[in-house]
């Protein structure tokens, strides 16, 4: 018997897509093809009748979803006539817009993830290139190719092309310096092969508030990290703070204007949108992310616990225990939040048992195989 038969399971998912995100800084550069870190969310889950759409808003007292297809459906808006906005936007600030549609439920599993985190600081969005998903990865590879192409134009100054070949690295934490080492990579491999004149003007920086890079790794793996990023002239401003982004510069307190050709900002979490508008549920005060049980329920604002909903993954943190943001967490999440539903779903009572996560380690690649 299969889970569909027990359960019909909804998938409610904003792309066709899950992204490997450990592959994208790989894929940025270029070492590996886009499509090694994608795997379609139906193949994954064929029995689940899945709608490709934005969960836009939870209705808790009626159960109900509202949403919003993540597909421009030109042809039904003209039908239909007019758009409707949504109250949130997608992970690249556009507002959602098109028909709304509602679906009910009777158990529900929010895991939205998390956008990325601008402490608010100006420019970001707009100036700056995100490394959260493939379409941020192809778009870094394009400006990588046309800041080269550019630099080597007749026309280009060589002040000019310092300019253009300054890769700065806003957040030194694992996503920011696996790409720059990968970044790195690239400049000594296959671009010096390509521009030999060009690749001694390039430089990449590294930034970031803390004062050190990893500062979630040992002492001595850090120590490590900076010693080989230094020998291969991988600048790192630590204690660096970045004020603004304007097109081609940032204002870093410390050192004023930096100008730059590509800005790859990767300074951590915020909360997902959908997450911001619940106002019934519990949150983490430092996050804004849904707080749940040892059991991963989520808690209403008078403390009680809703067992028929539950929060996994970067959308959530564990009240017993704030774990990282990891997929290694989201995934053994998910398995346990599956058993629990199996266990409703064949008559019984979901397990007691609290969810354990069990660490099986972390890495940073550092280049260079
Ligand atoms: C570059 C990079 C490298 C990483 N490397 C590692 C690593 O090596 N190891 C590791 O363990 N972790 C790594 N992580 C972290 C890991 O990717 C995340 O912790 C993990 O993806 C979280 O899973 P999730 O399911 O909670 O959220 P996500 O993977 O973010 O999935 C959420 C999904 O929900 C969709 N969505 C969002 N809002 C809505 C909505 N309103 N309606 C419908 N759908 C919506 C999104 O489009 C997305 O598809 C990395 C992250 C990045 C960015």
């Amino acid at each position: 018997m299969t889970n569909s038969d027990l359960f019909p399971v909804t998938l409610i998912s904003a792309n066709t897509y899950f992204a490997f995100t450990p592959l994208l800084a790989s894929c940025a550069v270029g070492t590996l093809e886009y499509r090694t870190a994608l795997e379609s969310v139906r193949a994954f889950a064929p029995e689940a009748h899945t709608y490709l759409a934005w969960c836009d808003n939870i209705n808790f007292q009626k159960k109900e979803l509202t949403c919003t297809p993540s597909t421009s459906l030109s042809l039904h808006e003209n039908k239909q006539g007019g758009k409707e906005p949504s109250s949130l936007s997608d992970d690249r600030g556009n507002a959602i817009v098109g028909p709304k549609f509602v679906l009910n439920y009777d158990r529900l599993v929010i895991a939205v993830g998390a956008y990325a985190q601008t402490f608010g600081i100006p420019g970001v969005k707009e100036n700056a290139q995100f490394l959260k998903d493939v379409r941020d990865a192809r778009a870094i590879r394009t400006r990588i190719l046309e800041l080269f192409g550019e630099a080597n134009l007749p026309i280009m100054s060589d002040a000019e092309r310092r300019k253009l070949l300054h890769f700065c690295v806003v957040g030194g934490g694992p996503t920011g310096v696996e790409f720059a080492a990968e970044l790195h990579d690239l400049l000594a491999t296959d671009l010096t092969r390509a521009f030999p004149h060009l690749t001694p003007m390039a430089r990449i920086t590294l930034y970031d508030v803390a004062p050190q890079i990893l500062g979630s790794f040992d002492q001595e793996l850090v120590k490590y990290a900076t010693d080989r990023f230094r020998r291969n002239g991988i600048t790192i401003k630590a204690e660096h703070h970045v004020e603004r982004v304007n097109k081609g510069s940032m204002i870093v307190k410390e050192d004023g204007e930096v100008p730059f050709g590509l800005l790859v900002w990767s300074t951590g979490l915020a909360a997902n949108p959908l997450i911001n508008s619940i106002k019934e549920l519990t949150k983490d005060g430092k996050t804004g992310s849904l707080l749940v049980n040892d059991r991963l329920n989520v808690i209403r604002d008078d403390g009680q616990v809703m067992e028929d909903i539950w929060a996994i993954g970067d959308a959530a943190v564990c009240e017993k225990e704030r774990l990282p943001a990891t997929a290694q967490v989201a995934y053994q999440e998910a398995k346990y939040v599956a058993k629990q539903l199996n266990a409703i779903a064949k008559g019984g009572q979901p397990s007691n048992a609290a969810f354990e996560f069990k660490n099986l380690g972390t890495l940073a690649y550092l280049g260079d195989w």
